[in-house]
Parts: C-alpha cells; sequence; structure tokens
C-alpha cells in the first residue's frame, strides 16, 4: 500500500486531476486536497491555486548584498516568525521584475523501480539542465533524498555549478496532509525524518553549498505540518505559479501557464525530472526564458528575489 500509494503522482491538467502511474491507482481519488488545509500544487501536481489562498505565515526577509547560496547566508534571510513555525515564501517583493524558475526532483520507491526495470532511462533531465546552463539561467532546485541518493555525482556537479541554489523536498516525496493529489500521507511521527534525512544527503553532497530551503510535496502542508518540522530549521519555499509541466506532451502549453501567472517577485515551479513525468519541460524553458527576458524580468534563484 504505502509503496503503491507513494508512487501515485497525481498530476492536474488544468482543474482535472489525472493519475498516470498505474501502481498508485488504489491512492489516487482524483480529488482536491481537503478543504482548510493549506495546499499548493507543486512538483508532482499542477493545479494551480490562486495566490490569494496563500496563508504566507511569516516570511519575514532581510535585504542582503549579492545572492546567498549557503545555508549560513539562507539562515540569515528567512528567519522563522514569532510563533516558532518555518517561514514560508510564497513569492518575492512585488516591487522587482525578479522571477525565480524552480524545479523540483521527485523520487518515489515506485519511480526507483521504474529505473531498476528500465521502463524509463533516467530522472535527470539533463538537458534541461545543458539548457539552463546555455541560457545563463539562475536556478533553484528541490532535491528529494532518492533521487539524490541515485544520483550523487550530479548532485555534486549541480552543487558545484553557480547558477544553482539547491534546497530539498523531503526524502521520498510523501505528502504532509491528506488527500494531496493522491501521494502517499507520511505519518506525524516521520514528518520531522522525512525533512532531515533528506538535508542530511544534500548536506553530504553539496557541502556549504547546501541551503535550508525546503518544499512540501504536492505543496500540501498545514499548521500541523509546519509545526512538525519546525525543529528542522528550514525555511518553506512555495511559489504562486505552477507551471504545469507534470505529463504535458505540449510545451506550447507550459510555456502559456508559465507566462500568463508570471508577474514581479513570482516564484515558478517546473520539474526537473524528465522520463514519462515530465517529458517536454526542456523543450519549454527556452521559450520561457526568452519570452520573460523580452518582458524585462531579470531571472534569479529563490534567495536572488530578495537579495538588494
Ligand atoms: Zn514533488
Amino acid at each position: 500500500m504505502i509503496m503503491g500509494a507513494s508512487a501515485c503522482l497525481g498530476y492536474a491538467v488544468g482543474r482535472v486531476l489525472t493519475c498516470v502511474l498505474v501502481l498508485a491507482l488504489a491512492g489516487c481519488t482524483g480529488s482536491s486536497p481537503a478543504a482548510g488545509t493549506r495546499t499548493r500544487s507543486t512538483p508532482s501536481s499542477e493545479l494551480v491555486v490562486p495566490s490569494t489562498v496563500s496563508p504566507t505565515p511569516s516570511a519575514q526577509p532581510i535585504q542582503s548584498s549579492g545572492p546567498p547560496a549557503s545555508s549560513a547566508q539562507t539562515a540569515a534571510l528567512f528567519v522563522p516568525g514569532p510563533d516558532g513555525l518555518p517561514a514560508v515564501v510564497d513569492a518575492g517583493p512585488r516591487d522587482s521584475p525578479r522571477v525565480a524558475l524552480t524545479f523540483d526532483a521527485d523520487m518515489t520507491p515506485l519511480m526507483l523501480r521504474r529505473l531498476d526495470t528500465g521502463e524509463v532511462a533516467s530522472y535527470y533531465n539533463e538537458a534541461l539542465i545543458e539548457e539552463l546552463r546555455r541560457l545563463r539561467v539562475p536556478a533553484t532546485l528541490f532535491l528529494t533524498g532518492l533521487w539524490m541518493q541515485r544520483y550523487p555525482d550530479v548532485t555534486r556537479q549541480l552543487a558545484a555549478d553557480p547558477l544553482f541554489e539547491l534546497g530539498t523536498h523531503t526524502w521520498q516525496h510523501r505528502a504532509f496532509t491528506a488527500d494531496c493529489y493522491g501521494l502517499a500521507q507520511v505519518p506525524a511521527s516521520e514528518m520531522l525524518e522525512e525533512v532531515t534525512q533528506a538535508q542530511q544527503m544534500l548536506d553530504e553532497l553539496a557541502g556549504s553549498r547546501a541551503t535550508r530551503l525546503f518544499r512540501f510535496p504536492g505543496g500540501c502542508y498545514d499548521e500541523a505540518a509546519l509545526r512538525a518540522i519546525a525543529p528542522s530549521g528550514m525555511t518553506v519555499i512555495q511559489f504562486d505559479v505552477a507551471a504545469g509541466d507534470g505529463f504535458q506532451h505540449q510545451p506550447d502549453a507550459i510555456v502559456r501557464t508559465v507566462l500568463g501567472g508570471v508577474r514581479n517577485g513570482s516564484i515558478v515551479v517546473l520539474h526537473m525530472n524528465g522520463g514519462n513525468t515530465s517529458p517536454r519541460t526542456a523543450d519549454a524553458i527556452g521559450p520561457i526564458v526568452d519570452r520573460l527576458r523580452a518582458r524585462g524580468y531579470v531571472l534569479t534563484t529563490v534567495t536572488g528575489l530578495f537579495s538588494s
């Protein structure tokens, strides 16, 4: 059950949820996240949620010079709220034409099996990363622990590239609320470890370039989840634009979604898995970058949004 459900990556196309990973069907209801929870679509789920529902509890960015990239620098940039809960960041300042493109690297036990059986050749979208490098696009990458464990050398290479800022995305991509796009739910007692285990791997592979930036799978969280992970010292990075690249086979659709949603300070969520889960992101990124820059936006990392 855990394996099957955790494998269910529910991706919403428009507002219609579609489960495509077969073993997960039992765990994928196709329904929207539970009402009353603070939920956002993200990595594995691309449901565009209006930014007005965003909680943004306690992000308190501090101005700094230059784009911070280390754990110490990001820790200084975002401080927890007075209630002790992690800061949650949905977007940067709206008075500056900066945009942060972010890319999640999901990995579940089912995805690992697809790699092991050869059904999927790779969940590292190298073409996408090379396109970002070619276009000189800074980006923030949120990596799951299982992904880093599968691609340790790639993780080291990404960490060594000053274009990229690295955060985490849990160990095995389980949801932190019920009814989160069909994702398996991590028990409350395991929430903190799900976060810290991935962070330990990032620290090991990225060293001083590991940040304490974190994104919830499915973008789903509530106060209980925030309280559970508070000891980890993470800053939660959400987004205000979901690119909808999950299971999207039309690059133009991804381009239109991003261009239609971006404004000053936007944080855009895309994916760097490739394979069957985000097959056309690499084809969409060039037009996205070109058109955003033509509109006058400066592309930067998440922390770069808050830098002076
Ligand atoms: Zn994800």
